[in-house]
């Protein structure tokens, strides 16, 4: 680490430092490292604890009610799996539908038919109202939600977060003004990439969004990490249904999570929570793409998991895998970049990733110096609506899957690489 912030620093001490910093920075290239802090998915570690799931499954492939799973049919899932999943949204289980393994995909759809079917009894489409649609986007946030929405032409307004959530004077304002404004993205718990848990009063702010916008806007709450906490003290987050029925605004949410980093990343469980009436018209619509979703995978995910007790100690299991992980990047952001006026970061208490903040301008970079000397990174400006951050200053580190060691060696890179770029400006 070095002596004093960058602030204060003479420019000899900068010229030294700079000199000190390319040495190091030149023998890391000359390590040839492949190391890659790039997408956040479960390691093989993690996904070895869900490998009983493999053998739950006897020759009974009925549930409970007596169905055959083996069959077609059942397009909200199986009972077993709502009971399971709805308390991992706070819905009731008359308010979920079960699907097949991706949330994302669930998501994609729920835009889709907003945007060109209409909520059934609940109201007409967006696109009929003959204006483009608008998301808001609290960024940094997750680049897929960013690409539904290009992908389906749905331009995208930025709004600002904190350690709270998304900035509520600014969205509810922007809702207020716009009633073009059809949607927000939400990732309410460990949000990725920051990591922060919404408070209460963000919760409520955003339950009370449906009585403020336009017609038919709707949240899009993904809790994707709802239960993904690094200890049992984690902060939890407010329900949104219950402060949507306390609010009257049942219908202006969809709620979305998945098991693809409970169990199997390309082979888990996907849920949706609304209210009954959004449920009925989204189970009209996605009965229109498929007859029913794979209700033995559904039925392997209720016996392995079993209870929200099994649920609990399964995630602990993943904890034991995650946590040392962050430690490691923390550890190398606190001794080499503390009180350095180089870079902030989160220090999430739960979810895949750690955000970075490197002085304006300097995220590209970063991520580009890191990259010569064999250490991937997420493309700087994947966190922001169009691939573009303003400022260029976000960074996700997804330190999940390589080993304690690679971060280790990644971690002391990427430090160098943010004091050499930094130094650098500051010199320029
Ligand atoms: N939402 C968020 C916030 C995510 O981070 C991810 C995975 N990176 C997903 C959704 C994808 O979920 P699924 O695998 O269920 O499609």
């Amino acid at each position: 680490s070095l002596d004093q912030p960058l602030d204060s620093a003479s420019t000899a001490t900068l010229q030294e430092w700079e000199s000190q910093l390319s040495q190091r920075y030149e023998a890391f290239k000359q390590a040839n490292l492949k190391l890659d802090l790039t997408r956040g998915k479960p390691s093989s570690q993690q996904l070895d604890l869900s490998n009983g799931m493999m053998t739950v499954l006897g020759s009974d492939l009925s549930n409970e009610a007596g169905t055959d799973l083996r069959n077609y049919g059942g397009i909200d899932g199986i009972a077993e799996c709502k009971a399971l999943f709805a308390p991992v949204l706070d819905v009731n289980s008359d308010e979920i539908l079960v699907g097949g393994n991706s949330s994302l995909t669930l998501m994609y759809f729920a835009v889709m038919f907003a945007l060109h079917q209409g909520f059934g009894d609940l109201g007409d489409s967006w696109a009929s109202e003959g204006k483009t649609a608008k998301f808001l986007c609290p960024v940094p946030g997750y680049d897929r939600h960013f690409s539904v929405c290009e992908h389906l032409g749905i331009d995208m307004i930025p709004v600002a977060m904190d350690e709270n959530g998304p900035d509520m004077d600014q969205v509810e304002s922007l809702v207020r003004q716009d009633d073009s404004i059809k949607g927000i993205w939400c990732v309410p718990r460990f949000s990725n990439p920051t990591g922060i848990v919404y408070s209460d009063e963000v919760v409520s702010r955003i339950a009370g969004l449906g009585k403020i916008a336009g017609r038919n806007f709707r949240v899009f709450w993904d809790n994707a990490y709802a239960v993904h906490s690094f200890s049992d003290d984690s902060p939890q987050v407010a329900s949104l249904m219950a402060a949507c029925r306390a609010a009257g605004t049942e219908n202006s949410v969809y709620l979305f999570g998945s098991t693809s980093k409970i169990t199997y990343a390309g082979a888990g469980v996907a849920f949706a929570g609304m209210s009954a009436a959004n449920l009925t018209a989204f189970k009209a619509h996605l009965g229109m793409t498929q007859i029913g979703p794979d209700k033995i995978n559904q039925l392997r995910h209720a016996r392995f998991l079993k209870d929200q007790d099994g649920l609990a100690q399964h995630m602990r299991d993943h904890a034991a895998a995650l946590k040392p992980r962050f430690d490691i990047v923390l550890k190398h952001l606190n001794e080499g970049l503390a009180d350095s006026g180089m870079l902030s970061w989160t220090e999430p208490q739960g979810g895949y990733f750690v955000s970075v903040d490197t002085l304006p301008g300097l995220a590209k970079q970063v991520v580009g110096m890191a990259a010569d000397a064999g250490v991937k990174l997420t493309p700087a400006g994947a966190t922001y609506p169009y691939g573009n951050d303003p400022e260029d200053r976000n960074i996700r580190l997804a330190p999940s899957v390589p080993t304690l060691e690679e971060i280790d060696q990644a971690m002391a890179v990427f430090v160098t690489c943010v004091q050499l770029a930094s130094v650098r400006q500051k010199l320029a």
